[in-house]
């Protein structure tokens, strides 16, 4: 007997909502859709239009001496001759939380005082790992290595910390979570993501989101978020950034839906668009992923932003639509509400005329304008949309800083050990070499202070590059600093050498340059044979090598992994990364982290860890692999019960020991194996997992209730299943058997 379980969760929540929704909640709803119906029916349909576009902060203003400088002309010709309702982006580079709030100020004040209707304007930003577009904001590891920490409460930290700094400099929006999974490590944006695993990702997100918006967005220390990019960005089929996916609708569904279901279970209000095409299909045309899915399976009710310039992209590049007026009418009517223009009235002006002439219903535009203004209400835009004075106090905050290194320290992975060489003892002479030993934007990435990161003369100088960091711990004088390479090219690797023979250990930190989308594209997964040259030629030298890697994604490093006693991963670990990674180096700081994606052996044939049995996974390292300086142990795995029913929760526990000699932290994760099903099961999932911190010889038991849904799948006909069967269950190295009836 098969059962839908999508049917019943659709049931159990509808239930909740009617049941478990107070009065108070639906009164406040209504009034929000009676204010919002109210204020379209005043609105003309040029004012309609205005609300659906957004143009970027360079339209209306220029740079001088580091300072943005609105053009009045340009800004009062967008809010009020167009009636522009979103501006986005920073004009060039971060701003101070002064001129931020200068900025913002400037453009509600026109906004509101200036238009016939005074609606305020929905400004959004990519604060993707903290407020990067403010000088000086708190700028956290990249989600990828807040993946590696395992620690939930961390991402929801993130999430509040970030918010709060945003709000400080009037910006309510956010252009995050990055929901899709890290399953192509060419992909320049791989590490924006959440890694390879939908649960690791749907279950971050949600945290990521529920610590951004709080239980109201309106909130002077809380912002809306961004679900993007929807759907099925991640994977390009060359590895380019923005160019062809081909996935299956079952695989769709079963991989990269779930991490979007949950943002909007956990009430992100709006969704930023795939800018590129799925199965020949361009998403910002598809009425399959933004109206049947997004809002009909899903329940999505906010709004949908395209990407930038991707409603043009139509038919500048994907070629479905002959010129920018089909194109508009096209992404306008599979789904799309709002369009990052960015820099012309080219959509306005056409969208204004397919209304006029009826090619595109009022009703259309009035829906979009509908769910933008809705928005604005929940973000509390028309009570005060200017920036949250008291939250300047809070901006990067001691506290913040503290919260900030405890997410780069618990990202920070230990890959390797050899013979227990990590920790070092502090009384060593090091040498230091390396492309990303001394350089804070390496270990940033894209998205920091510029899009791109790589301006590294705007970084806070206070901060520590790893360098840096090395020398605060045992001091400048016992620390030689020998670049030996750029990130390509040899500059005095011979050099590096001699100096190394004279060093008790070498610490070559390699990796890559910052980048973001395009400019990241590579041809070659393989790490640059420069830096593969320096550590062969250090190899030489008979010293022991620890190798850091400061990387956006998993450049294959086979040939150099011999050469290591240790290596560790540091991923995009952020503004807190060079004294995060000195502290795992020395001790001070026992690694937790755990790789949220399969670091591959090879730069061809990549195999995520949740592969079919006809796979061969022969990975560098595994998916959650990650040592420690501690052991631990797990024993007693039991189940509630050995055979349930379909729709029966399941309890799971197991006792987690710290079986060595320091405290520790560990990431305790389930998996669950089907063993037999309609459609080839992966050998297993990531189902459940938790950290938790054990003391030397102290013992933990961990418990975790699996859902009906865990055990689903989707079937042959597309729809989630549940077929009886004999699953299987895995906690570290302990297995259990249960069987569905
Ligand atoms: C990126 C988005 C980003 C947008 C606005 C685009 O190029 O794909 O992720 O939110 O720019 O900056």
């Amino acid at each position: 007997m098969k059962m839908r379980v999508a049917n019943m969760f659709v049931l159990g929540l509808m239930a909740v909502m009617l049941s478990g929704c107070p009065e108070s909640m639906m009164a406040e709803s209504d009034s929000v859709d009676a204010k919002v119906a109210e204020l379209v029916s005043k609105m003309t349909v040029e004012e309609k239009v205005g609300q659906m576009t957004q143009l970027t902060l360079e339209t209306v203003s220029s740079r001088k001496d580091e300072h943005v400088q609105l053009n009045m002309d340009k800004l009062r010709e967008a809010l009020v001759k167009r009636h522009v309702g979103s501006i986005l982006n920073c004009g060039g580079a971060a701003n101070t939380v002064a001129n931020w709030q200068e900025i913002i100020t400037t453009i509600q004040d026109i906004s509101t005082k200036e238009t016939r209707l005074g609606i305020p304007n929905i400004y959004g930003v990519d604060s993707i790992h903290g407020a990067n577009y403010i000088v000086g904001a708190t700028m956290f590891p990249q989600s990828f290595a807040m993946a590696a920490t395992g620690n939930v409460e961390l991402a929801v930290k993130e999430g509040e910390i970030a918010a709060q700094e945003m709000r400080a400099a009037g910006l309510a929006w956010n252009f995050n979570p990055v929901l899709g999974l890290g399953r192509q490590p060419l992909w320049s944006r791989f590490w924006e993501t959440y890694g390879e695993d939908p649960y690791m990702a749907a279950t971050l997100g949600a945290a990521y989101i529920s610590g951004q918006q709080g239980d109201d967005m309106a909130a002077a220390d809380r912002v809306g978020t961004c679900m993007k990019h929807y759907l099925g960005y991640s994977v390009p089929l060359s590895g380019k950034d923005r160019t062809p996916v081909g996935i299956p609708q079952r695989v769709l569904r079963e991989l990269f839906v779930p991490p979007f279901k949950a943002a909007v279970d956990a009430g992100t209000p709006t969704a930023m668009v795939n800018s590129s095409e799925i199965s020949g299909v361009p998403v910002h045309s598809s009425d399959f992923a933004l109206k049947t899915l997004l809002r009909e399976e899903l329940g999505f009710e906010g709004f949908v932003v395209s990407d930038w310039e991707d409603i043009k992209n139509l038919y500048t590049r994907e070629k479905v639509a002959a010129d920018n007026r089909q194109a508009v009418k096209m992404a306008v009517m599979a789904g799309v509400d709002m369009s990052m223009v960015p820099y012309d009235y080219s959509f306005t002006d056409a969208l204004i005329d397919l209304v006029k002439t009826g090619e595109v219903p009022e009703s259309r535009i009035d829906e979009a304008v509908s769910r933008i203004l809705k928005v604005k209400f929940q973000l509390g835009l028309f009570d005060d949309p200017y920036p949250k004075q008291e939250m300047v106090a809070k901006f990067a905050s001691a506290e913040s800083t503290k919260i900030n290194r405890q997410a780069a320290s618990e990202a920070i992975t230990l890959l390797k050990n050899d013979n227990d060489v990590l920790p070092l003892a502090k009384g060593k002479k090091v040498l230091v070499a390396g492309p990303t030993a001394n350089l804070l934007s390496v270990m940033n990435g894209g998205w920091s202070i510029t899009w791109q990161g790589n301006q590294e003369d705007l970084y806070p100088q206070e901060k520590k590059t790893i360098l840096e960091a090395v020398q605060d711990k045992v001091g400048a004088e016992n620390v030689t600093y020998m670049q030996g390479t750029t990130m390509d090219k040899d500059i005095n690797i011979q050099m590096t050498l001699e100096k190394a023979r004279q060093a008790d250990v070498i610490i070559a930190c390699i990796g890559e340059p910052t980048y973001c989308e395009g400019p990241g594209n590579i041809n070659d997964l393989t790490l640059e044979q420069a830096q593969l040259n320096l550590v062969n030629a250090l190899r030489r030298t008979g010293k022991p090598i620890i190798l850091v890697l400061v990387e956006g994604r998993p450049r294959v490093i086979s040939d150099i992994v011999d050469a290591a006693d240790g290596i560790i991963m540091a991923y995009l670990p952020g503004m807190e990364g060079g004294v995060a990674v000195a502290d795992v180096i020395f001790g001070d700081v026992n690694p937790s982290g755990k790789l949220p994606f399969t670091y591959p052996r090879f730069a061809s044939g990549f195999v995520t860890y949740d592969h079919k049995n006809s796979e061969t996974y022969d990975p560098q390292w595994g998916f959650g692999h990650g040592l420690s300086y501690t052991t631990f142990a797990c024993s007693n795995l039991k189940l509630g019960k050995s055979r349930i029913s379909d729709s029966e929760p399941l309890t799971v526990s197991v006792d987690v020991k710290n079986t060595g000699k320091r405290a520790g932290k560990e990431t305790v994760q389930l998996y669950l194996s089907d063993l037999v099903r309609s459609v080839t099961p992966p050998v297993k999932q990531l189902k459940r997992f938790t950290k938790i911190s054990l003391e030397p010889g102290e013992t933990r038991t961990v418990e975790f209730t699996l859902d009906p849904c865990d055990l689903s799948f989707i079937g042959r006909d597309n729809k989630r299943v549940i077929e009886p069967g004999e699953f299987k269950i895995a906690i570290g190295d302990q297995t259990a058997g249960f069987a569905v009836k």
